[in-house]
């Protein structure tokens, strides 16, 4: 999963704080959050950028953290109701034949133990997930960062791979991240040279040179435009039939 430079990441993550505590520490892998802090536990992406860096990355990573907190007290806990379940149905089945009635009631507890137990290891699962999810959004969000403090410069294209090496992560991992951006269009997935290359799917944040709105418009799909238009003109045409004539005025 993280593999390029990831021997280098602990020692270049020295030197920039950690989001949730301040402290400038090495970082350690975690088969979860992916990367934490090694001071407070904390999930972070591995990113020098600091304009990558948002506080909106802070807060999936905070969700993505207080998930997997959860998780570990719900694991612990379903696993000592389970074994408490266990415990008490030996014991039960052990005394089935001298007491009865406690036998009974201790293979009841039992049950009740067995069932809130797995209830519990289960909710464990689910969180574990949860914080994988916000991790993968925190990633995102610092992927579609980098391309936006680059959007506008010479730089406003980059390579699958030029982002993996600022992310230590594998281009694999990037091209999912991006296809998922570009499917928000928060990130525009443009074939140049016949490679991939991607740029901030945010307009607002690039200047409003000329040529940059030209270059929209020739990179926008044409079949789309058209169609759109088409659209928007059958509609028009409906409302005018609709409405007499005379309306029209009141309309426009
Ligand atoms: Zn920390």
């Amino acid at each position: 999963m993280v593999d390029v430079g990831a021997q280098a990441t602990a020692e270049i993550m020295k030197h920039v704080p950690c989001p949730h505590c301040g402290a400038q520490a090495r970082m350690e892998s975690d088969v979860v959050l992916r990367w934490v802090c090694a001071v407070c536990g904390g999930p972070r992406v591995p990113v020098e950028d600091a304009a990558a860096h948002s506080e909106r990355e802070r807060e999936q990573l905070l969700r993505a953290g207080h998930a997997k907190k959860m998780a570990f007290a719900h694991r612990a806990f379903g696993i000592g109701l389970s074994l408490t379940g266990t415990m008490l149905a030996a014991l039960g089945a052990a005394l089935a034949t001298v007491a009865g009635a406690v036998a009974l009631f201790m293979v009841l507890a039992a049950v009740v133990a067995l069932v809130f137990g797995i209830t519990y290891v289960r909710s464990a699962k689910r969180r574990d997930t949860e914080a994988k999810e916000a991790v993968f959004e925190a990633w995102e969000t610092v992927a579609e960062g980098l391309l936006r403090a680059r959007a506008g410069t010479d730089q406003g294209e980059v390579t699958g791979e030029q982002i993996a090496r600022a992310m230590h992560t594998s281009v694999e991992d990037v091209e999912r991240m991006m296809s998922f951006l570009a499917v928000d269009n928060r990130a525009r997935i443009v074939v140049k040279d016949a490679e991939l290359v991607y740029t901030s799917g945010d307009m607002t944040s690039q200047p409003p040179a000329a040529e940059e709105v030209s270059g929209t418009r020739i990179e926008g799909d044409p079949q789309e435009e058209a169609m759109e238009r088409a659209i928007l003109e059958s509609e028009e045409a409906d409302a005018d039939a609709a409405h007499p004539p005379g309306t029209d005025a009141r309309r426009r």
